[in-house]
């Protein structure tokens, strides 16, 4: 019976007011870039929040930095302060020092990682010290190597905190999908038999932590993605608004299997409908 209602509607050019929200979210990749590419309206939207001193932030599930992802998308052609992009790995960093005191930290995830919480926490090496907690990454990052996923799980086990930066279970590489953080995440969860933290959209974790950051409520917050269970029904969870673009991950057939309540507030081809 469900299936007969109308699916929400396609927009014409604009109609949306910003100014009825606090705050816009806009999701990276599929909704802003695809590979190496901006796509339609991305960078004339950025500019026009930029212009209209608007609140936005821009997301990823991303293991890497803030101040990496805007050097990549600077690359493209996108010009966009560090301080507008919240990584899963920032939310990550958030989540541990919101949670421990003097951490000590495994790094089995990036760079960015290192770079976000050196100095912030005490780094643990060998598989002897006392650990708080693990971050994990990806299986191909080269904090995780073999030995260093072993010295993991064995911390795991002895009750350090497994801390996943996503729970996506792959992700699209020049050479087709990859294990995702959640794999090795599982991976690990599964020796150790635990329950690991996750950080990334669609967690309800991510989008609070971002709002906090922003100084805004969920509530007054409308997110725009291409993905309708890390975008969407993340956003959801917390009371967002939500607008999907049809650029990327999910297709207006994926929404009309859906339930009325967990479909998109609207529906736009492209970012252009919202100049
Ligand atoms: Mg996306």
């Amino acid at each position: 019976m469900l299936d007969n209602l109308p699916p929400p509607p396609t927009l014409p050019r604009v109609l949306i007011d910003f100014d009825l929200f606090d705050a816009v979210l806009l999701d990276l990749d599929g909704t802003i870039y695809h590979e190496e590419h901006p796509l339609p309206g991305a960078v004339e939207l950025v500019r026009r929040f930029e212009a209209q001193r608007r609140k936005y932030a821009c997301l990823t599930n991303s293991t890497s930095s803030p101040d990496r992802i805007a050097a990549r998308l600077q690359r493209m052609g996108i010009a966009l302060d560090a301080h507008h992009i919240y990584t899963a790995a920032a939310a990550t960093v958030d989540y541990v020092l919101q949670t421990f005191t003097n951490p000590r930290i495994f790094n089995l995830a990036t760079e960015g990682i290192h770079e976000m919480l050196d100095g912030k926490v005490q780094w643990i090496e060998g598989e002897e010290d006392p650990c708080d907690a693990v971050i994990c990454g990806v299986p191909l990052s080269v904090y995780a190597t073999d030995e260093r996923r072993r010295v993991a799980m064995l911390h795991v086990r002895r009750g350090a905190r497994l801390i996943g930066i996503c729970a996506d279970r792959v992700y699209p590489s020049p050479r087709g999908l990859e294990f995702g953080v959640g794999a090795l995440t599982a991976m690990i969860a599964y020796a150790a038999n635990v329950q690991p933290v996750f950080c990334g959209k669609p967690e309800a974790l991510f989008f609070d932590e971002l709002c906090h950051r922003l100084d805004v409520a969920p509530g007054r917050c409308v997110l725009i993605g291409d993905n309708l269970e890390s975008d969407i029904a993340g956003a959801k969870g917390v009371g967002m608004k939500t607008i999907l673009t049809l650029g990327g991950v999910s297709s207006r057939e994926d929404v009309e299997r859906l339930p009325p309540a967990a479909r998109p507030d609207w529906i736009i081809d492209d970012l252009t409908k919202l100049l």
